[in-house]
C-alpha cells in the first residue's frame, strides 16, 4: 500500500480537529484532515462550493441515517455499523451509554450550541508547568470571537426561556449561572423575518428561524447554528487545507528513524479501499471515545505506538443523566426557539441544588410517526443534569475490543440529579422518564493532561509524553470533568495546542 505524505494529519473534524486544522493551515502548515463522515448538506457548505454533500436524516431516512454505528459488548465483533453516512454513534458500555456523532464538523452539528466555561474557576491550574487559567484565557477569547457566539437581546429573545417561565413559579426557579453562557446561534435581528446573510469569508447562512424547530440535535440545514465546518474549516480551505471526508482512520503507526514519523492507515469509504498517508505530526481530535479507541488499538492491537502508561485511566461521563419530561402542556410547541431553553432548579433549598437543563426534541415535523405522537413530543422537554463525577472510569482493549468500565455508584452526582428529576415530576404532576444509569453526550478524560508520563498522557502543548509529534486536541486530554458543556473548553484547548505548535515549528 503506497502512502502519500503531508506535514500534519488531523484526525476528526469536530471542535478539537477543526480548530487545530484551521489554525495550523492558516499559520502556514501543510495539513490534511481525515474525517470518517460526510460533508453535511447545509446552506453554508453549499456556499463553500462543496459538491458531495449528504442530507441530514429526516423522514424515512431517519431509520437509515440517524445512526452510524452501535457498539455493544454482546454484538458480534462488538459493533454494528448501520451507515457510513450516519449522524450519531452509540457506545453501550459497562455502567454508562455514550452518544457521539460523525461527519465534517463533528458534534457541532448535533450540539445545542451552549458555550460555557468549566464549573471550577481553577480547571486548568496545577496540572502542568506553563499552563493555567491565565495562559488559557486568550484561547477561550479566540474561539468565542471566531464562532461569534453571543446572547440574544431583549427584543429577539427566543421563546420558552427559563427566566420568563419560571421567574415566579412556586416550585422551580431559573438557574442564573455565575459565569456568562453564550450561544452559537446567529440570532435574528427581527425574529418575525430571519434573513440570509453572507459572512466576511463569503459563506452564506440564515439567521435563526424560531418557528422552524429544525436546528437541534439532528442538524441545522439552514446554517443558523455555528458549526465547525464553515466557521473554522471553510476559511482555511483557501489556505490549502485538504479535507478528506469518508476517511476512517484505523491505526496510527509510529515510524522510528524514518523521515516521516507516522503512517496513518485509513479506510477510504468513497473509493471503498484501504489507504495510508505519512506525516511528521498527528493531531488526534476524533472525540474522546474514538480518540481513546484509536490510541489503544494503535498501541495494543497494531503495535504502532508505545508507552502511555496512563492511557485509558480517569475517564469521565461529566455526571450526565438525561430524560424526557412529558409535560404535555396544552397548545404549546416547545420546538419553537432554540434547542436550549435554560436550566431550572428546585426552590426548596433542602433538596439538592442541581440545575436541570431543558431542551426541545429537534425537527419533530420530520419524524415518520403519527401526528399525535409528534404533538406529544413537541409538548414535552428533554431534561438533563451534569456535574463533577468521580472520573474513575477506564477505557481499555479486551479480547481485541474497545471497552469502557464505569461504576456510577462511586459518583454521588447521579443520585442527586435523579432525585431532582423525580421531585420535578412529583411537583409538576407530570412524569420524567429518566434512568439512574448515566447516558452521556460529554465523555472526557482517559488521555489526561499531566506534567510527566508518570502522571498523565499529554503535556501543556497537547503532545503525548514519549511520542513526539502525536498530539491530543479533544476532551480526552481534560484533567478533570468540566461539569458543564465542554465545547468552549475543547475549542480553547485546540487553540492552545495549535498556537504552541506554530510557535515551536
Ligand atoms: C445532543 C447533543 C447536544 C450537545 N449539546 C452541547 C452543548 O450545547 N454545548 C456543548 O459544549 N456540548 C454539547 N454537546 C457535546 C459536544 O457535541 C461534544 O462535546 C463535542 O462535539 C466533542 O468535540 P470533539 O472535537 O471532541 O469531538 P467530536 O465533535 O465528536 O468530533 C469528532 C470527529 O471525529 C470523527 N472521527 C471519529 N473517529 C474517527 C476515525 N477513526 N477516523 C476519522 N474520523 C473520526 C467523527 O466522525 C467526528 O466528526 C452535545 C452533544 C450532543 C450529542
Amino acid at each position: 500500500m503506497a502512502a502519500d505524505a503531508t506535514e500534519v494529519v488531523v484526525i476528526g473534524s469536530g471542535f478539537g480537529g477543526s480548530v487545530s486544522a484551521a489554525r495550523l493551515a492558516e499559520g502556514g502548515a501543510k495539513v490534511t484532515v481525515l474525517e470518517r463522515g460526510p460533508w453535511w448538506d447545509t446552506v453554508p457548505v453549499r456556499s463553500m462550493g462543496i459538491a458531495n454533500r449528504t442530507a441530514f436524516p429526516r423522514g424515512l431516512s431517519l431509520f437509515r441515517r440517524a445512526l452510524r454505528a452501535v457498539h455493544h459488548p454482546l454484538l458480534p465483533g462488538g459493533s454494528l455499523r448501520i451507515s457510513r453516512k450516519g449522524l450519531l454513534e452509540v457506545y453501550v458500555s459497562r455502567g454508562m451509554e455514550v452518544i457521539c456523532s460523525s461527519g465534517v464538523g463533528g458534534g457541532s452539528h448535533v450540539y445545542s450550541a451552549l458555550h460555557r466555561r468549566p464549573a471550577r474557576p481553577d480547571f486548568w491550574d496545577g496540572h502542568c508547568d506553563g499552563l493555567d487559567e491565565a495562559t488559557m484565557a486568550p484561547h477561550y477569547a479566540a474561539f468565542l470571537a471566531r464562532v461569534g457566539s453571543a446572547r440574544p437581546g431583549l427584543s429577539n429573545t427566543p421563546p420558552h426561556g427559563a427566566l420568563k417561565l419560571y421567574g415566579d413559579h412556586p416550585h422551580f426557579a431559573p438557574v442564573v449561572p455565575k459565569d456568562e453562557v453564550r450561544v452559537g446561534f446567529l440570532f435574528p435581528r427581527d425574529p418575525a423575518n430571519p434573513q440570509l446573510v453572507t459572512t466576511e469569508a463569503g459563506i452564506s447562512r440564515w439567521e435563526t428561524d424560531y418557528g422552524s424547530g429544525d436546528h437541534g440535535f439532528l442538524g441545522a440545514p439552514s446554517g443558523s447554528k455555528s458549526t465547525m465546518d464553515f466557521i473554522y474549516l471553510g476559511p482555511a480551505l483557501r489556505h490549502g487545507l485538504d479535507v478528506r471526508p469518508l476517511s476512517e482512520v484505523v491505526a496510527i503507526i509510529a515510524q522510528p528513524g524514518a523521515a516521516r514519523r507516522f503512517r496513518i492507515d485509513y479506510v477510504d469509504h468513497a473509493a471503498r479501499r484501504r489507504s495510508a498517508i505519512e506525516a511528521d505530526h498527528v493531531f488526534l481530535g476524533a472525540g474522546t471515545m474514538n480518540t481513546l479507541r484509536l490510541l489503544l488499538q494503535s498501541r495494543d492491537v497494531h503495535g504502532g505506538l508505545r508507552g502511555m502508561p496512563h492511557l485509558g485511566r480517569r475517564f469521565s461521563g461529566n455526571g450526565d443523566i438525561r430524560g424526557f419530561w412529558d409535560l404535555n402542556t396544552p397548545d404549546t410547541d416547545y420546538t419553537e426557539g432554540i434547542p436550549s431553553k435554560g436550566a431550572i432548579r428546585l426552590r426548596d433549598e433542602s433538596r439538592p441544588q442541581v440545575g436541570i437543563g431543558r431542551n426541545n426534541m429537534p425537527s419533530v415535523d420530520a419524524y415518520p410517526f403519527p401526528r399525535f405522537v409528534r404533538q406529544r413530543l413537541k409538548r414535552g422537554m428533554v431534561v438533563s443534569g451534569m456535574g463533577e463525577d468521580a472520573m474513575d472510569g477506564t477505557a481499555s482493549i479486551a479480547g481485541g475490543r474497545f471497552r469502557i468500565d464505569f461504576d456510577p455508584a462511586n459518583s454521588p452526582i447521579y443520585g442527586r440529579i435523579y432525585e431532582v428529576m423525580q421531585e420535578m415530576a412529583r411537583l409538576s404532576g407530570r412524569p420524567v422518564y429518566a434512568g439512574r444509569r448515566p447516558s452521556t453526550v460529554h465523555p472526557m478524560g482517559g488521555a489526561c493532561l499531566g506534567r510527566l508520563e508518570a502522571v498523565g498522557v499529554v503535556g501543556a502543548d497537547g503532545e503525548v509524553h514519549g511520542v513526539p509529534g502525536l498530539h491530543v486536541v479533544d476532551a480526552a486530554a481534560f484533567p478533570r470533568p468540566t461539569a458543564a458543556p465542554p465545547t468552549l473548553s475543547i475549542g480553547a484547548w485546540a487553540e492552545n495546542v495549535a498556537a504552541r505548535f506554530l510557535a515551536k515549528n
